[in-house]
């Protein structure tokens, strides 16, 4: 039988039907459209929980994965990203750390994602009562590796504290929360070649977002604000 890429031509329709290889591949915004609509479905129990079953697996062990998203995410068991934006099996390509921080890591499983999966957005998603930023903020002691951990999440307290000083409890965590996701956006900008460039040639989207754990709403951030100076600062 004749083949393209190792694969028998008699399964390209069945392929392309499944979507195993899409047609094309979305726009970031077409795929920021689709987790949004995702999380509408999750939010109003309406979760097509699709693509989740044994064909899809065996399909995507057979012929790969392609998925549209790259999310790097806080490792709680309350934020589940399949799940919360009622995304099929092989979609997203999940990075979960606690406490959604940015070393070395987590940037080439970005990259991985990105640039040799080809996802066209990248969502750094952090979560209201986060517990590594929680104790960030309380500086308390902590066992075997978590101060190194922790200590990732010290410079976006420092800068909450510096600007809105009169934060306290839970408004003082929110804050903290949503820093925390700006400043690992930016650690993605400025260690990142691959990302600057896919960026600037505008094959990738990279957005931030907060998933509340109460309601399952994702509150979405957008884009960093500084993230052309990110960009020109790398050129440089
Ligand atoms: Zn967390």
């Amino acid at each position: 039988m004749k083949k393209f890429w190792n694969i028998p031509l008699v399964l390209f329709p069945l392929l392309v039907g499944s979507g195993v290889f899409a047609e094309s591949t979305p726009t970031p915004d077409q795929v920021i459209t689709r987790l949004k609509q995702g999380n509408d479905r999750y939010l109003t129990g309406l979760s097509k929980h699709t693509r989740i079953d044994i064909e899809r697996r065996v399909e995507t062990a057979k012929y790969g994965q392609k998925p549209l998203t790259t999310i790097l995410g806080c490792s709680d068991a309350r934020v589940p990203p399949e799940i919360v934006f009622d995304q099929g099996f092989a979609e997203v390509f999940v990075v979960r750390v606690a406490g959604n921080v940015c070393g070395e890591d987590q940037i080439a499983s970005v990259e991985y994602g990105t640039q040799c999966l080809g996802a066209p957005v990248v969502v750094v998603l952090g979560h209201s009562k986060c517990g590594a930023v929680d104790a960030a903020i309380e500086g308390k002691q902590l066992p075997g590796s978590l101060p190194t951990l922790v200590g990732k999440i010290h410079p976006a307290v420092e800068k909450v504290k510096q600007v809105q000083s009169e934060l306290k409890g839970e408004k003082l965590l929110d804050e903290c929360i949503k820093q925390n996701v700006w400043n690992t956006m930016e650690d993605l900008f400025r260690h990142s070649p691959i990302i600057v460039e896919r960026v600037k040639k505008n094959e990738l989207k990279v957005v931030g977002a907060v998933r509340d754990i109460k309601t399952g709403k994702v509150e979405w951030l957008g884009e960093h604000p500084a993230q052309q100076q990110f960009i020109s600062e790398a050129v440089r």
